[in-house]
């Protein structure tokens, strides 16, 4: 999608005025690149007449080019299109209820785990309940998470009724001082009427605070009919996202958010449990459909997951467009301290193409942290000071090539280019904050 609406605004980039040619131009591109996104036709085509509206409506002021405006009404449709605002997830009741529904294979157990672990840290008496009664597995599975979160999980491994298990649960949640409970449910590979009846029976039984569909972004076109017939019937809250990770396609945020009309509440990007769910920003999300990587939640992450200090350090930096290698290199290990090495890399932008596809561990970066490490602080500070004798110096020094530093140097001039691109349309909304 990005590099479709990348070339789009190329199409229109540089030129004095937007006139009706080339807007129609682009937009078409635009529509093409969200199908191709798997946003749902009628969605897209919806979506680009308000855009041409809009660009055609606009005004050109002296100071903006049409490309930054147009890629600002683009940004802003598609925000828009998501909810625009952050819905936050605060289930009430004591003890709070969720409910967790979705096609089997989704990511709803794993999910439950995730947001176990997250409500722990927030202090919360948490317990997860497994109701899928079809497989035993799946309670195996939800038992595995709660032992490696330290959060307790409620089975009755010999109840085949749902309904009587998810009541069992809230009544014991009770009983033993529990603020919240999770109820995770079977699913079904297809929507199934007897799922549907069950789902719905175990809602009815314990009228959770909050119901939220789980579904998997990979499944394009077929998100939007599944998350349909869910909420026709259940009515649910807000959805979660899953397998958001590395390239998947942000489409079906999109759609979905249109077609229900419920805001999707959480994404999930990852098959680990730290530092892989995190609240859905429409905004952010915009950004990272239009390509810039989503810079906001790295820091976020970077949050939670070092000290403080340092990522106010990088703040600091991105918004003074100061950053250099000595930034570089940290992002570099904490990256590799952080998660899933490969969902990370994809949200910084630029950092994907330093290393192959194919060599994403936590080696893949060892050349490049070991020509950063052979610069003394001066050059580390001062990106701009490498010459061609330097250069050699490094590529000796840290048994690399120069063509290997010409191409790390030559990365890390996009990064900064396209942070400074992000850090001026956003603004960088949220970031300073603590903890996301
Ligand atoms: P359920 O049947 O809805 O409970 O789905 P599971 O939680 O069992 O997940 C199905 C598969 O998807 C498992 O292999 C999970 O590890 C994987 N999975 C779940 N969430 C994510 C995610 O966000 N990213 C990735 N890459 N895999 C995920
Ligand atoms: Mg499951």
């Amino acid at each position: 999608l990005s590099n479709r609406i990348d070339r789009a605004l190329k199409n229109i980039k540089g030129e004095g005025s937007i006139s009706e040619i080339n807007v129609a131009s682009t937009v078409k591109e635009i529509r093409r690149a969200l199908l191709e996104a798997d946003v749902n036709f009628k969605v897209a085509k919806e979506i680009t007449n308000e855009i041409r509206e809009q660009a055609l409506g606009q005004n050109i002021l002296i100071d903006v080019k049409p490309g930054q405006l147009f890629t600002k009404i683009v940004s802003d449709k598609l925000t828009e299109l998501m909810g625009s605002e952050m819905v936050p997830f605060t289930p009430t009741g004591n003890p709070a209820t969720v409910l967790i529904a979705g096609l089997q294979g989704s990511g709803k157990t794993t999910f439950t785990g995730k947001l176990g672990l997250r409500l722990k840290k927030q202090g919360k008496q948490v317990l997860l309940v497994a109701a899928d009664v079809y497989r035993p597995a799946a309670i195996d599975q939800l038992e595995t998470l709660g032992e490696q979160t330290g959060v307790e999980v409620y089975t009755e491994r010999e109840n085949k009724n749902p309904v009587s298990i998810a009541e069992n649960a809230v009544k014991y949640a009770k009983e033993n001082g529990k603020s919240i409970v999770v109820v995770d449910t079977a699913g079904r590979l297809a929507i199934d009427e007897q799922m549907m009846d069950e789902i719905e029976a175990v809602k009815k039984a314990i009228n959770p605070s909050e119901t939220l569909f789980v579904v998997d972004s990979m499944t394009g076109q077929d998100a939007v009919n599944t998350a349909k017939t869910f909420n026709d019937r259940l009515d649910f809250d807000g959805v979660v996202l899953t397998k958001l990770d590395g390239d998947t396609r942000g489409g079906a945020a999109l759609s979905i958010r249109r077609v229900v009309e419920k805001p999707i509440k959480f994404i999930s990007t990852g098959e680990k449990l730290e530092n892989t769910l995190d609240e859905f920003y429409p905004e952010r999300m915009a950004q990272r459909i239009l390509g810039m990587g989503d810079v906001v939640s790295l820091v976020e992450r970077a949050q939670e997951a070092f000290d403080e200090e340092e990522a106010r350090r990088l703040n600091k930096k991105l918004r003074k467009n100061q950053f250099d290698f000595n930034d570089l290199l940290s992002q570099i290990q904490h990256i590799k301290k952080m998660g899933d090495l490969k969902d990370l890399i994809g949200m910084v932008p630029g950092l994907n193409k330093m290393v192959k596809d194919q060599e994403i561990d936590s080696d893949a970066f060892k050349p490049v942290e070991a020509i950063i490490q052979s610069m003394t602080p001066y050059e580390k500070a001062n990106p701009d000071s490498l010459d061609q004798s330097r250069k050699k110096r490094l590529a000796t020094g840290s048994g690399t090539s120069v063509q290997q530093v010409n191409n790390l140097i030559k990365q890390f001039e996009e990064m900064r280019k396209m942070m400074r691109k992000v850090n001026k349309m956003s603004g960088i909304p949220g970031m300073g904050k603590k903890g996301g």
